[in-house]
Parts: structure tokens; C-alpha cells; sequence
């Protein structure tokens, strides 16, 4: 299961992990870019379903942290179907901005605000989180959430997300991780290897793209390895919570 497929003969020094596949650096992006391509329209109902509704529970208490405040700008990275971005604006936060490599989990996002009865909703920026097209230091909140993991610079987009925060602004990271408490492990590998690719070829059509959400997930680095990036990109007061067995992980940081 943990074996590494290495693609084009990349140098492993210089691949990016696709999964369990290294590839290199420019087809990451692309091939990370096709997956929500093809899962777009099915993203928000595979979500439901594979978490058991579970993601609305993690996502509710990302909002908590945040205690979004009318003079509270957000810039939600990765930000795909819009809930962080929504969520924020109906608990009374000022302006949310998402910025996200696919245009079509944004547009599939905006429909979807269209249907809940948004008049303004998030406003939308089509860009990688490593060259964000925001200017800096005018959020006061930014926030990435299950998108870290797939993207291909991922020390580049940390030292953008904080660029992009005033200082004393925050930032909260929340991602699938390895460190899943022992116990859960057995039951939790024979769910992601087994019942979420069949899943995804029933629901959307898709096996291969949540095979790779399960193999991603074992690759992104530990709770410990993140908040040292975190650090190194220029956050102050970096916190882990584990959610959920250590399923899930909630990081936060402050511009200093
Ligand atoms: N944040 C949303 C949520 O929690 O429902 C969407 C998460 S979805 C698993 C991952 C998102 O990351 C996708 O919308 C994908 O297009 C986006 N993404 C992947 N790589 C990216 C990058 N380099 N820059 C910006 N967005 C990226």
C-alpha cells in the first residue's frame, strides 16, 4: 500500500507526491487540476457521504475559531464549493474571498450560494495558493481547509497566506492526517483504501480521484511537521487540535 510509483523518471528530490505517485512539479498542478475538474459537480454530495455529514461538524467549528466579525475580511485559499467562504458571510463575518485553481468547483460553489438565497456571496479569484492574486496584508482571517495537501508548493502557499494577513491576523489551516490515533487505523486504512474509491466510481464517477484523496492524506506530513512550516513561513502562536481521532487536524497561527 505504501509503495511509491515514480512518473516521467522524475528525480525524487525534485517530484511533488501525487498520492503515492512522485511527479514532477508541473504536471502536479495539472493533475490535481483534473481531479476536481471531474468531481466538481458531485463534491459537496461525496462529502456528505463520505464523512457521514461529518465535514459540516469540523467545518462549524473552524467557524467557531474564527468568530467572524462584521469588520472581518476572510480570503478562504482552496476554497473549492464555497462552505468555509458561505459560512463565514451567514454568521455575520464582512467579506469572503475565494481563491481557488478550478474555476469549476468555484462556479459549482456559486450556484449553490445562488440557491441558498446569497445576494452577495463570496467573491471569487481564480489562482494558485502560491502566487495568490491578493494584495498584501489586507485580510484579517484566511483559511485553508482540506486543500493544503493538494497543493504543489505547499511551503510557497503557507509564506503567501501570510503575506496576505494583516498583522495579528489569523490563520487556520484544517486537513486530513496520517497521525490518526492507533486504534482507529485498521478501520480507518480499510475504509479510505476500500469503501471510499467504490464510493467515488458509484457517485461520481470517479474511482482513481478518491483513491488519490485516501493516498494524499498518507503523504501530507505529520501534525508537528506542519506547525514547524507554519513557523518558518512567519506564523506566531501555532496550535494543533486533533478532531475526530486525529482524522482530522485543526492548525492555527497568527501573523506577527
Ligand atoms: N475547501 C473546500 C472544502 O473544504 O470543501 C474544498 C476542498 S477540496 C478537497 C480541495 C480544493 O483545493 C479544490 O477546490 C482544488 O481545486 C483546490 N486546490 C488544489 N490545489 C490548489 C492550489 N495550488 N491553489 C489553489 N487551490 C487549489
Amino acid at each position: 500500500m505504501e509503495s511509491r510509483e515514480n512518473i516521467g523518471g522524475v528525480n525524487p528530490e525534485d517530484g511533488v507526491d501525487f498520492g503515492f505517485r512522485r511527479v514532477d512539479q508541473t504536471m502536479h498542478t495539472s493533475m490535481v487540476r483534473n481531479v476536481f475538474d471531474s468531481v466538481a459537480r458531485r463534491y459537496d454530495l461525496m462529502n456528505d457521504l463520505m464523512s457521514g455529514g461529518l465535514h459540516r461538524m469540523w467545518k462549524a467549528a473552524l467557524l467557531d475559531r474564527l468568530a467572524p466579525r462584521a469588520a472581518q475580511t476572510l480570503l478562504d485559499v482552496a476554497g473549492g464549493t464555497g462552505d468555509i467562504a458561505t459560512g463565514f458571510l451567514s454568521r455575520g463575518g464582512g467579506a469572503a474571498i475565494i481563491c481557488d485553481i478550478n474555476e469549476q468547483m468555484m462556479l459549482a460553489g456559486r450556484d449553490k450560494s445562488i440557491d441558498r438565497g446569497f445576494v452577495v456571496g463570496p467573491r471569487l479569484a481564480c489562482g494558485d495558493a502560491a502566487g495568490l492574486p491578493v494584495a498584501s496584508a489586507s485580510v484579517d482571517s484566511c483559511t485553508i481547509v482540506f486543500g493544503l495537501r493538494n497543493v504543489t508548493r505547499r511551503t510557497d502557499a503557507l509564506a503567501e497566506m501570510c503575506r496576505t494577513l494583516r498583522p495579528g491576523g489569523h490563520f487556520i489551516c484544517m486537513e486530513f492526517s496520517p497521525a490518526v490515533m492507533p486504534l482507529l487505523k485498521p478501520l480507518y486504512d480499510t475504509y479510505s483504501f476500500r469503501v471510499l474509491p467504490w464510493l467515488g466510481a458509484r457517485v461520481a464517477n470517479d474511482r482513481e480521484a478518491y483513491e488519490y484523496l485516501a493516498e494524499s492524506i498518507r503523504t501530507f506530513p505529520d501534525p508537528p511537521v506542519l506547525s514547524a512550516e507554519m513557523q518558518e513561513a512567519g506564523f506566531g502562536n501555532v496550535s494543533e487540535t486533533p478532531m475526530s481521532g486525529g482524522i482530522v487536524w485543526l492548525h492555527s497561527g497568527w501573523r506577527v
